[in-house]
Protein backbone atom coordinates (compact mmCIF):
# COMPACT_ATOMS: atom_id res chain seq x y z
CA UNK A 1 0.00 0.00 0.00
CA UNK A 2 1.42 3.04 -1.08
CA UNK A 3 -0.86 5.75 -0.03
CA UNK A 4 -0.34 8.40 3.04
CA UNK A 5 -3.16 8.85 5.47
CA UNK A 6 -4.09 11.87 4.50
CA UNK A 7 -5.28 10.19 1.14
CA UNK A 8 -6.96 7.65 2.26
CA UNK A 9 -9.16 9.85 4.71
CA UNK A 10 -9.66 12.57 2.58
CA UNK A 11 -7.50 14.75 5.20
CA UNK A 12 -9.53 14.28 8.09
CA UNK A 13 -6.85 12.40 10.40
CA UNK A 14 -6.32 14.62 13.18
CA UNK A 15 -3.79 12.47 15.68
CA UNK A 16 -3.08 14.99 18.62
CA UNK A 17 -0.06 15.05 20.40
CA UNK A 18 2.60 12.07 21.58
CA UNK A 19 2.57 10.79 25.35
CA UNK A 20 5.08 8.24 25.93
CA UNK A 21 5.49 7.68 22.12
CA UNK A 22 1.82 6.46 21.80
CA UNK A 23 -0.55 8.98 19.37
CA UNK A 24 -3.66 10.24 20.97
CA UNK A 25 -7.07 11.50 20.53
CA UNK A 26 -7.65 10.54 17.11
CA UNK A 27 -10.17 12.36 15.33
CA UNK A 28 -11.53 10.35 12.73
CA UNK A 29 -14.39 10.96 10.25
CA UNK A 30 -15.50 7.52 9.69
CA UNK A 31 -17.44 8.79 6.47
CA UNK A 32 -14.53 9.88 4.63
CA UNK A 33 -12.49 6.19 4.84
CA UNK A 34 -11.84 4.90 1.22
CA UNK A 35 -14.10 2.24 0.64
CA UNK A 36 -11.05 -0.11 -0.88
CA UNK A 37 -9.51 0.29 2.46
CA UNK A 38 -12.62 -0.73 4.28
CA UNK A 39 -13.34 -3.70 1.55
CA UNK A 40 -9.56 -4.89 2.49
CA UNK A 41 -10.06 -4.88 6.56
CA UNK A 42 -13.72 -6.82 6.03
CA UNK A 43 -11.99 -9.27 4.04
CA UNK A 44 -8.97 -9.60 6.77
CA UNK A 45 -11.28 -9.62 9.61
CA UNK A 46 -13.32 -12.21 8.31
CA UNK A 47 -10.51 -14.75 7.72
CA UNK A 48 -9.16 -13.38 11.30
CA UNK A 49 -12.34 -14.55 13.00
CA UNK A 50 -12.55 -17.84 11.30
CA UNK A 51 -8.88 -18.56 11.92
CA UNK A 52 -9.03 -17.31 15.96
CA UNK A 53 -12.26 -19.21 16.83
CA UNK A 54 -13.85 -15.54 16.70
CA UNK A 55 -17.36 -17.60 16.04
CA UNK A 56 -21.01 -18.85 17.60
CA UNK A 57 -23.58 -21.29 16.08
CA UNK A 58 -25.25 -20.49 13.02
CA UNK A 59 -28.87 -20.56 13.64
CA UNK A 60 -29.72 -21.27 9.90
CA UNK A 61 -27.67 -24.49 10.03
CA UNK A 62 -29.92 -27.14 11.33
CA UNK A 63 -26.88 -29.38 12.66
CA UNK A 64 -25.81 -26.34 14.64
CA UNK A 65 -25.13 -26.54 17.95
CA UNK A 66 -25.80 -30.36 18.26
CA UNK A 67 -22.26 -31.30 16.58
CA UNK A 68 -19.29 -29.36 17.62
CA UNK A 69 -17.45 -27.55 14.53
CA UNK A 70 -20.39 -28.16 12.25
CA UNK A 71 -22.32 -24.79 11.11
CA UNK A 72 -20.25 -21.27 12.84
CA UNK A 73 -20.35 -18.04 11.86
CA UNK A 74 -18.20 -15.06 12.60
CA UNK A 75 -19.62 -13.32 16.01
CA UNK A 76 -20.99 -9.83 15.38
CA UNK A 77 -18.45 -7.42 15.56
CA UNK A 78 -17.56 -3.70 15.20
CA UNK A 79 -14.82 -2.91 12.14
CA UNK A 80 -12.97 -0.44 14.51
CA UNK A 81 -12.24 -0.23 18.04
CA UNK A 82 -14.92 2.19 19.77
CA UNK A 83 -12.98 5.58 20.91
CA UNK A 84 -13.28 5.80 24.73
CA UNK A 85 -11.65 8.34 27.05
CA UNK A 86 -8.84 6.93 28.70
CA UNK A 87 -9.46 8.45 32.14
CA UNK A 88 -13.06 7.08 32.41
CA UNK A 89 -11.39 3.67 31.19
CA UNK A 90 -9.60 3.97 34.28
CA UNK A 91 -11.89 4.90 36.41
CA UNK A 92 -14.16 1.89 35.75
CA UNK A 93 -10.93 -0.67 36.31
CA UNK A 94 -10.38 1.25 39.61
CA UNK A 95 -14.18 0.57 40.40
CA UNK A 96 -13.91 -3.25 40.02
CA UNK A 97 -12.54 -4.34 43.13
CA UNK A 98 -14.78 -2.10 45.65
CA UNK A 99 -17.99 -3.64 44.14
CA UNK A 100 -16.27 -7.19 44.09
CA UNK A 101 -15.80 -6.56 47.79
CA UNK A 102 -19.31 -4.65 48.13
CA UNK A 103 -20.92 -7.70 46.40
CA UNK A 104 -19.41 -10.32 49.34
CA UNK A 105 -19.74 -7.80 52.05
CA UNK A 106 -23.86 -7.67 51.01
CA UNK A 107 -24.21 -11.25 50.31
CA UNK A 108 -23.53 -11.96 54.35
CA UNK A 109 -25.82 -9.54 55.36
CA UNK A 110 -28.88 -12.38 55.22
CA UNK A 111 -31.20 -9.79 56.44
CA UNK A 112 -30.37 -6.97 54.44
CA UNK A 113 -30.65 -9.08 51.13
CA UNK A 114 -34.56 -10.86 52.74
CA UNK A 115 -35.57 -7.66 53.83
CA UNK A 116 -34.79 -5.77 50.70
CA UNK A 117 -36.50 -8.31 48.91
CA UNK A 118 -39.06 -8.61 51.17
CA UNK A 119 -41.92 -7.40 48.83
CA UNK A 120 -40.96 -8.27 45.67
CA UNK A 121 -40.75 -11.96 46.93
CA UNK A 122 -44.85 -11.36 47.16
CA UNK A 123 -45.29 -11.03 43.47
CA UNK A 124 -42.15 -12.11 41.81
CA UNK A 125 -42.13 -16.13 41.96
CA UNK A 126 -38.80 -16.80 40.59
CA UNK A 127 -37.31 -14.32 43.30
CA UNK A 128 -39.05 -15.67 45.55
CA UNK A 129 -37.95 -19.33 44.70
CA UNK A 130 -33.99 -18.07 44.77
CA UNK A 131 -35.05 -16.63 48.44
CA UNK A 132 -36.17 -19.41 49.63
CA UNK A 133 -33.19 -21.29 48.92
CA UNK A 134 -31.46 -18.13 50.73
CA UNK A 135 -33.87 -18.72 53.59
CA UNK A 136 -33.23 -22.45 54.21
CA UNK A 137 -29.35 -22.28 53.91
CA UNK A 138 -29.70 -20.01 57.07
CA UNK A 139 -31.81 -22.70 58.60
CA UNK A 140 -28.83 -25.27 58.01
CA UNK A 141 -26.83 -22.36 59.10
CA UNK A 142 -24.44 -22.96 55.46
CA UNK A 143 -21.30 -21.62 55.70
CA UNK A 144 -19.47 -20.45 52.58
CA UNK A 145 -15.47 -20.56 53.48
CA UNK A 146 -14.53 -20.20 50.04
CA UNK A 147 -16.01 -17.60 48.35
CA UNK A 148 -16.08 -17.04 43.96
CA UNK A 149 -17.11 -13.93 42.76
CA UNK A 150 -16.32 -13.40 38.74
CA UNK A 151 -18.50 -10.32 37.71
CA UNK A 152 -19.08 -7.88 35.41
CA UNK A 153 -20.07 -4.01 36.10
CA UNK A 154 -21.73 -2.64 33.30
CA UNK A 155 -21.55 1.05 32.53
CA UNK A 156 -22.43 3.81 29.55
CA UNK A 157 -21.13 6.88 29.73
CA UNK A 158 -23.45 9.88 29.88
CA UNK A 159 -22.89 12.40 27.38
CA UNK A 160 -24.47 15.31 28.53
CA UNK A 161 -22.71 15.08 31.59
CA UNK A 162 -19.97 13.33 31.40
CA UNK A 163 -20.14 10.82 33.97
CA UNK A 164 -19.66 6.90 33.73
CA UNK A 165 -22.86 5.44 35.35
CA UNK A 166 -23.73 1.77 36.18
CA UNK A 167 -26.03 -0.09 34.57
CA UNK A 168 -25.99 -2.99 36.51
CA UNK A 169 -23.59 -5.59 38.33
CA UNK A 170 -23.51 -9.13 36.72
CA UNK A 171 -23.01 -11.28 39.82
CA UNK A 172 -24.12 -14.19 37.53
CA UNK A 173 -23.26 -16.09 34.68
CA UNK A 174 -20.88 -12.39 33.05
CA UNK A 175 -21.21 -13.40 29.32
CA UNK A 176 -18.85 -12.73 26.82
CA UNK A 177 -15.40 -13.22 28.55
CA UNK A 178 -13.76 -15.11 25.61
CA UNK A 179 -15.33 -13.75 22.42
CA UNK A 180 -14.91 -10.40 24.32
CA UNK A 181 -11.08 -10.54 24.41
CA UNK A 182 -10.62 -11.92 20.64
CA UNK A 183 -12.60 -8.86 19.63
CA UNK A 184 -9.65 -6.72 21.04
CA UNK A 185 -7.12 -9.33 19.63
CA UNK A 186 -8.54 -9.06 16.16
CA UNK A 187 -8.68 -5.04 16.70
CA UNK A 188 -5.27 -4.82 17.27
CA UNK A 189 -4.17 -7.00 14.79
CA UNK A 190 -6.11 -4.70 12.18
CA UNK A 191 -4.41 -1.67 13.73
CA UNK A 192 -1.53 -3.30 13.52
CA UNK A 193 -1.70 -4.03 9.73
CA UNK A 194 -4.14 -0.15 8.53
CA UNK A 195 -3.45 1.75 11.56
CA UNK A 196 -0.77 3.66 10.05
CA UNK A 197 -3.29 4.52 7.07
CA UNK A 198 -5.84 5.47 9.72
CA UNK A 199 -3.76 7.38 11.82
CA UNK A 200 -4.78 4.67 14.88
CA UNK A 201 -2.03 2.85 16.99
CA UNK A 202 -3.24 0.03 18.11
CA UNK A 203 -1.01 0.08 21.89
CA UNK A 204 -4.49 2.42 22.22
CA UNK A 205 -6.39 -0.72 22.66
CA UNK A 206 -5.85 -2.26 25.91
CA UNK A 207 -4.95 -5.47 26.82
CA UNK A 208 -7.92 -7.87 27.35
CA UNK A 209 -7.14 -10.61 29.20
CA UNK A 210 -10.76 -11.67 30.59
CA UNK A 211 -10.60 -15.33 29.55
CA UNK A 212 -7.49 -16.35 30.76
CA UNK A 213 -8.12 -14.17 34.61
CA UNK A 214 -11.28 -15.49 34.67
CA UNK A 215 -9.71 -19.33 34.07
CA UNK A 216 -6.94 -18.20 36.49
CA UNK A 217 -9.94 -17.29 39.24
CA UNK A 218 -11.62 -20.77 38.60
CA UNK A 219 -8.33 -22.68 38.87
CA UNK A 220 -7.01 -20.56 42.37
CA UNK A 221 -10.67 -21.41 43.78
CA UNK A 222 -10.27 -25.00 43.28
CA UNK A 223 -6.90 -25.04 44.35
CA UNK A 224 -8.35 -23.14 47.71
CA UNK A 225 -10.88 -26.42 47.72
CA UNK A 226 -8.18 -29.27 48.37
CA UNK A 227 -8.75 -32.06 46.64
CA UNK A 228 -6.56 -33.14 43.52
CA UNK A 229 -8.96 -35.73 42.52
CA UNK A 230 -11.99 -33.31 42.26
CA UNK A 231 -13.67 -31.61 39.14
CA UNK A 232 -15.03 -28.41 37.81
CA UNK A 233 -18.77 -28.39 36.52
CA UNK A 234 -20.06 -26.11 34.32
CA UNK A 235 -23.85 -25.61 34.50
CA UNK A 236 -24.53 -24.86 30.54
CA UNK A 237 -28.04 -26.44 30.55
CA UNK A 238 -30.25 -28.08 32.93
CA UNK A 239 -29.78 -31.63 31.32
CA UNK A 240 -26.69 -31.34 32.39
CA UNK A 241 -26.51 -31.58 36.08
CA UNK A 242 -24.99 -35.21 36.40
CA UNK A 243 -22.47 -35.14 38.84
CA UNK A 244 -20.72 -38.16 36.90
CA UNK A 245 -19.80 -39.97 40.40
CA UNK A 246 -16.92 -37.34 40.61
CA UNK A 247 -16.40 -34.76 43.51
CA UNK A 248 -17.13 -31.40 42.63
CA UNK A 249 -14.84 -28.81 43.67
CA UNK A 250 -16.65 -25.69 41.78
CA UNK A 251 -20.16 -25.63 40.16
CA UNK A 252 -19.89 -22.94 37.81
CA UNK A 253 -23.30 -21.58 36.45
CA UNK A 254 -23.91 -20.20 32.87
CA UNK A 255 -27.25 -21.03 33.40
CA UNK A 256 -29.66 -20.68 36.15
CA UNK A 257 -30.09 -17.23 36.21
CA UNK A 258 -33.32 -17.39 34.10
CA UNK A 259 -37.00 -18.59 34.75
CA UNK A 260 -36.58 -20.48 31.83
CA UNK A 261 -33.43 -22.76 33.24
CA UNK A 262 -36.04 -24.12 35.40
CA UNK A 263 -38.54 -25.98 33.48
CA UNK A 264 -39.76 -28.07 36.23
CA UNK A 265 -39.23 -29.07 40.07
CA UNK A 266 -36.15 -31.10 39.26
CA UNK A 267 -34.10 -27.93 38.36
CA UNK A 268 -35.04 -26.13 41.39
CA UNK A 269 -33.78 -29.35 43.49
CA UNK A 270 -30.85 -29.58 41.64
CA UNK A 271 -30.27 -26.06 42.27
CA UNK A 272 -30.76 -26.65 46.06
CA UNK A 273 -29.02 -29.38 46.18
CA UNK A 274 -25.94 -27.86 44.83
CA UNK A 275 -26.39 -24.56 47.25
CA UNK A 276 -26.22 -27.28 50.20
CA UNK A 277 -23.36 -29.05 48.88
CA UNK A 278 -19.81 -28.03 49.56
CA UNK A 279 -18.64 -27.40 46.29
CA UNK A 280 -18.07 -24.03 46.11
CA UNK A 281 -20.94 -22.29 43.58
CA UNK A 282 -19.82 -19.13 41.24
CA UNK A 283 -22.28 -17.62 42.32
CA UNK A 284 -23.50 -18.83 45.88
CA UNK A 285 -27.31 -18.13 46.17
CA UNK A 286 -26.43 -15.13 48.17
CA UNK A 287 -24.39 -13.75 45.37
CA UNK A 288 -26.80 -13.94 42.97
CA UNK A 289 -29.49 -12.26 44.75
CA UNK A 290 -26.85 -9.35 45.43
CA UNK A 291 -26.66 -8.76 41.92
CA UNK A 292 -30.34 -8.24 41.32
CA UNK A 293 -31.61 -4.80 40.77
CA UNK A 294 -33.55 -4.31 43.44
CA UNK A 295 -30.61 -4.77 45.24
CA UNK A 296 -28.69 -2.23 43.01
CA UNK A 297 -31.54 0.03 43.79
CA UNK A 298 -31.04 -0.04 47.39
CA UNK A 299 -27.35 0.24 48.16
CA UNK A 300 -28.03 3.57 46.10
CA UNK A 301 -30.03 4.56 48.85
CA UNK A 302 -28.65 7.70 51.12
CA UNK A 303 -26.24 5.62 54.19
CA UNK A 304 -26.40 2.36 52.65
CA UNK A 305 -23.18 1.70 51.42
CA UNK A 306 -21.73 2.82 54.90
CA UNK A 307 -23.29 -0.04 56.00
CA UNK A 308 -20.61 -2.60 54.37
CA UNK A 309 -18.12 -0.30 53.63
CA UNK A 310 -15.69 1.37 55.98
CA UNK A 311 -12.98 3.30 53.16
CA UNK A 312 -14.89 6.49 52.55
CA UNK A 313 -13.13 7.34 49.55
CA UNK A 314 -14.16 3.70 48.32
CA UNK A 315 -18.04 4.71 48.98
CA UNK A 316 -17.49 8.32 46.97
CA UNK A 317 -16.21 6.35 44.20
CA UNK A 318 -19.13 4.40 44.12
CA UNK A 319 -21.56 6.72 44.43
CA UNK A 320 -20.13 8.76 41.54
CA UNK A 321 -20.84 6.16 39.08
CA UNK A 322 -24.60 5.82 40.73
CA UNK A 323 -27.25 6.69 38.38
CA UNK A 324 -30.89 7.67 39.82
CA UNK A 325 -32.36 4.56 40.94
CA UNK A 326 -35.86 4.40 42.64
CA UNK A 327 -38.25 1.74 44.23
CA UNK A 328 -42.19 2.33 42.92
CA UNK A 329 -43.23 3.38 46.38
CA UNK A 330 -42.01 6.51 45.84
CA UNK A 331 -44.84 8.38 44.20
CA UNK A 332 -43.20 11.74 43.12
CA UNK A 333 -41.07 9.59 40.88
CA UNK A 334 -43.38 7.82 39.41
CA UNK A 335 -45.65 10.95 39.04
CA UNK A 336 -42.65 12.12 37.15
CA UNK A 337 -42.13 9.00 35.03
CA UNK A 338 -45.82 8.97 33.84
CA UNK A 339 -45.03 12.80 32.96
CA UNK A 340 -41.79 11.97 31.37
CA UNK A 341 -41.59 8.03 30.53
CA UNK A 342 -38.64 8.94 28.32
CA UNK A 343 -36.38 9.78 31.05
CA UNK A 344 -36.26 6.16 32.48
CA UNK A 345 -35.73 2.98 32.41
CA UNK A 346 -38.40 0.29 34.10
CA UNK A 347 -36.19 -2.80 35.04
CA UNK A 348 -37.79 -6.35 36.56
CA UNK A 349 -35.61 -8.94 38.41
CA UNK A 350 -34.41 -10.95 35.24
CA UNK A 351 -31.13 -11.41 33.53
CA UNK A 352 -30.44 -11.73 29.83
CA UNK A 353 -31.62 -8.91 28.46
CA UNK A 354 -34.98 -8.05 26.58
CA UNK A 355 -36.77 -7.76 29.70
CA UNK A 356 -36.85 -3.96 30.52
CA UNK A 357 -39.47 -0.80 29.40
CA UNK A 358 -38.97 2.24 27.82
CA UNK A 359 -40.55 5.23 26.36
CA UNK A 360 -44.10 5.53 26.40
CA UNK A 361 -44.45 1.53 27.86
CA UNK A 362 -42.97 3.16 30.89
CA UNK A 363 -45.87 4.91 31.12
CA UNK A 364 -48.42 2.90 30.26
CA UNK A 365 -46.92 -0.09 32.63
CA UNK A 366 -47.13 2.73 35.81
CA UNK A 367 -50.96 3.60 35.11
CA UNK A 368 -52.01 0.08 35.12
CA UNK A 369 -49.98 -0.50 38.03
CA UNK A 370 -51.58 2.09 40.10
CA UNK A 371 -54.87 1.09 38.78
CA UNK A 372 -54.23 -2.28 40.16
CA UNK A 373 -53.47 -0.78 43.15
CA UNK A 374 -52.07 -4.37 44.45
CA UNK A 375 -48.16 -4.92 45.01
CA UNK A 376 -47.36 -5.90 41.70
CA UNK A 377 -45.38 -2.98 41.57
CA UNK A 378 -42.69 -4.15 43.60
CA UNK A 379 -41.36 -6.59 40.81
CA UNK A 380 -39.96 -3.49 39.22
CA UNK A 381 -37.53 -0.90 39.81
CA UNK A 382 -37.05 2.80 37.99
CA UNK A 383 -34.19 3.94 36.85
CA UNK A 384 -32.76 7.56 34.99
CA UNK A 385 -32.25 6.91 31.45
CA UNK A 386 -28.88 7.34 30.48
CA UNK A 387 -28.33 8.84 27.00
CA UNK A 388 -24.12 8.12 25.75
CA UNK A 389 -22.96 9.66 23.05
CA UNK A 390 -24.32 8.17 19.18
CA UNK A 391 -21.68 7.56 16.91
CA UNK A 392 -21.03 6.26 13.32
CA UNK A 393 -20.06 2.77 12.99
CA UNK A 394 -19.17 -0.08 10.69
CA UNK A 395 -20.73 -3.15 12.10
CA UNK A 396 -19.95 -6.60 10.78
CA UNK A 397 -23.08 -9.26 10.94
CA UNK A 398 -23.10 -12.44 8.69
CA UNK A 399 -20.16 -11.30 6.27
CA UNK A 400 -21.56 -7.79 5.71
CA UNK A 401 -20.68 -4.92 6.78
CA UNK A 402 -23.10 -2.29 7.78
CA UNK A 403 -22.57 1.29 8.60
CA UNK A 404 -25.00 2.57 11.83
CA UNK A 405 -25.86 5.38 14.28
CA UNK A 406 -24.75 3.47 17.75
CA UNK A 407 -24.28 3.66 21.52
CA UNK A 408 -21.76 1.94 23.65
CA UNK A 409 -21.59 0.14 27.25
CA UNK A 410 -18.73 -0.60 28.70
CA UNK A 411 -18.11 -3.90 30.94
CA UNK A 412 -15.39 -4.94 33.48
CA UNK A 413 -14.79 -8.39 34.67
CA UNK A 414 -14.00 -8.58 38.06
CA UNK A 415 -12.52 -11.82 40.10
CA UNK A 416 -12.96 -11.94 44.11
CA UNK A 417 -11.70 -15.03 46.16
CA UNK A 418 -11.92 -15.49 49.60
CA UNK A 419 -11.05 -18.47 51.90
CA UNK A 420 -12.52 -17.43 55.38
CA UNK A 421 -10.88 -14.29 56.12
CA UNK A 422 -8.39 -14.55 53.61
CA UNK A 423 -8.66 -12.43 50.49
CA UNK A 424 -6.73 -14.35 47.76
CA UNK A 425 -7.49 -12.97 44.79
CA UNK A 426 -9.59 -9.24 44.03
CA UNK A 427 -8.93 -7.91 40.88
CA UNK A 428 -10.25 -6.68 37.44
CA UNK A 429 -10.04 -9.21 34.78
CA UNK A 430 -10.41 -7.36 31.49
CA UNK A 431 -13.26 -5.37 30.15
CA UNK A 432 -16.14 -5.52 27.11
CA UNK A 433 -17.22 -3.23 24.78
CA UNK A 434 -20.62 -4.26 23.59
CA UNK A 435 -22.12 -1.36 20.58
CA UNK A 436 -25.41 -1.52 19.71
CA UNK A 437 -28.03 0.48 17.03
CA UNK A 438 -29.41 3.35 18.77
CA UNK A 439 -32.35 2.89 17.74
CA UNK A 440 -32.82 -0.07 19.26
CA UNK A 441 -33.75 0.23 23.44
CA UNK A 442 -32.52 -2.49 24.41
CA UNK A 443 -31.16 -6.02 21.62
CA UNK A 444 -28.36 -7.73 22.84
CA UNK A 445 -25.48 -9.43 20.92
CA UNK A 446 -27.77 -12.35 20.44
CA UNK A 447 -30.88 -10.46 19.37
CA UNK A 448 -28.84 -9.32 16.70
CA UNK A 449 -29.07 -4.97 17.65
CA UNK A 450 -25.54 -5.17 19.30
CA UNK A 451 -21.97 -5.98 17.99
CA UNK A 452 -18.82 -7.16 20.10
CA UNK A 453 -16.90 -4.25 19.77
CA UNK A 454 -13.42 -3.13 21.71
CA UNK A 455 -11.77 0.34 23.04
CA UNK A 456 -9.55 3.05 21.64
CA UNK A 457 -8.32 4.62 24.32
CA UNK A 458 -8.38 8.64 23.69
P1 LIG B 1 -29.85 -7.32 31.97
O1 LIG B 1 -29.48 -7.87 33.30
O2 LIG B 1 -31.03 -7.98 31.37
O3 LIG B 1 -28.66 -7.23 31.05
P2 LIG B 1 -29.65 -4.40 32.08
O4 LIG B 1 -29.94 -3.59 33.27
O5 LIG B 1 -28.22 -4.53 31.71
O6 LIG B 1 -30.35 -5.83 32.25
O7 LIG B 1 -30.44 -3.79 30.84
C1 LIG B 1 -30.32 -4.33 29.54
C2 LIG B 1 -29.92 -3.26 28.53
O8 LIG B 1 -30.84 -2.17 28.59
C3 LIG B 1 -28.55 -2.65 28.78
O9 LIG B 1 -27.53 -3.42 28.18
C4 LIG B 1 -28.70 -1.28 28.12
O10 LIG B 1 -28.54 -1.37 26.72
C5 LIG B 1 -30.16 -0.94 28.40
N1 LIG B 1 -30.28 -0.13 29.64
C6 LIG B 1 -30.43 -0.60 30.90
N2 LIG B 1 -30.49 0.39 31.79
C7 LIG B 1 -30.38 1.53 31.10
C8 LIG B 1 -30.36 2.91 31.46
N3 LIG B 1 -30.50 3.31 32.73
N4 LIG B 1 -30.21 3.83 30.47
C9 LIG B 1 -30.08 3.45 29.18
N5 LIG B 1 -30.09 2.17 28.77
C10 LIG B 1 -30.23 1.21 29.71
MG1 LIG C 1 -27.53 -8.43 33.93
MG1 LIG D 1 -26.99 -6.10 31.28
Amino acid sequence: MSQKPSQVLGGKVEVGETQEGISKRPMIDFHEIDEGLVEKMVYDALVWSSLHGLVVGDKSVQRSGKVPGVGMVHAPFALFPMPFPESHWKQAYELSPIFNELVDRVSLDAKFLQDSLSRTKKVDAFTSRLLDIHSKMLEINKKEDIRLGLHRSDYMLDEETKQLLQIEMNTISSSFPGLGCLVSDLHRSLLNHYGEYLGLDSRRVPNNPAATQFVEALAKAWTEYNNPRSVILFVVQPEERNMGGQEVAIVYFRAGYTPIDYPSESEWRARFLMEQSSAIKCPSISYHLVGTKKIQQELAKPNVLERFLNDKEDIAKLRKCFAGLWSLDDSDIVRKAIEIPGLFVMKPQREGGGNNIYGDDVREALVRLQKEGSEADAAYILMQRIFPTVSHTFLMREGICYKDDTISELGVYGAYLRNKDKVILNDQCGYLMRTKVSSSDEGGVAAGFAVLDSLYLT
